[in-house]
């Protein structure tokens, strides 16, 4: 039986490396050579090589060699930049949450400023009523009775769709609503902002402090469905 793949687990990560062959048993390098021989054919569509080869050459551009050693030297914001001018595009859009308005319109205006064409889109566009997905009263944030547009990404994907944009930038949709639009959007997509209401969207934080402050993250639990 093949064992479970864990590479989170990784004793050896060699698989950026030519020992790429000596890693552990459950390594996918030597275990999933069929899945990968496909994933990697799907390089041969020009396009996504493309894609694939610019995504690729940011990252190499991530990095500046100074004297005292490689330091990295772009903020994301820059990179989503850098990384949709390589691609050529001109349009592009931003799906936000209602939550983070302030921070989509500087996000607009730094795009403009680099010359891009900008078309954004409220997670609350359309003001359609939580009722419509099940949503009950006492589920509302501002209290029973009160009126509450749904989060909507799919509504935010099918108008950016419509506005044909060619790169869209999410800025702190929830967790969920995040997954819809991914699904929904034709044109490829990436996070500038992943929301984190605790840590100043800077989910990571979480991670670093489960040693200490935040050691709750780490209590085991019981999947009881
Ligand atoms: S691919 Fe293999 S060597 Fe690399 S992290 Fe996963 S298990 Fe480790």
């Amino acid at each position: 039986m093949i064992e479970k793949i864990e590479c989170a687990k990784c004793p050896k990560v060699v698989c950026d490396s030519e020992q790429s062959l000596k890693g552990p048993s459950n390594c996918p390098t030597k275990v999933k050579s069929e899945v990968i021989k496909r994933a990697i054919a799907k390089y041969d569509n020009a396009e996504v090589r493309e894609f694939a080869r610019q995504a690729s050459i940011q990252e190499f551009e991530g990095y500046i060699n100074l004297p005292e050693g490689r330091t990295p030297r772009n903020p994301r914001v820059e990179e989503v930049i850098q990384f949709a001018k390589k691609m050529g595009y001109k349009k592009l859009g931003i799906a936000f949450c209602s939550g983070l308005k302030d921070e989509a319109e500087i996000l607009t205006r730094i795009l403009e400023n680099r010359g891009f064409d900008v078309v954004s889109v409220c997670c609350k566009a359309g003001a359609i009523p939580k009722e419509t997905i099940g949503i009950t009263e006492e589920q509302k944030i501002r209290g029973p009775g009160s009126f509450e547009s749904m989060c909507s990404p799919i509504t935010q994907a099918e108008i950016l769709n419509s506005e044909g944009v060619e790169f869209n930038i999410v800025v702190g949709l929830c967790v969920g609503h995040d997954s819809l639009f991914f699904k929904y959007a034709h044109a490829p997509v990436t996070v500038l902002v992943a929301k984190d209401r605790v840590f100043g969207h800077n989910p990571a934080v979480g991670l670093y402090q489960s040693g200490s402050y935040y050691r709750k993250l780490m209590r085991k639990e019981l999947l009881d469905y």
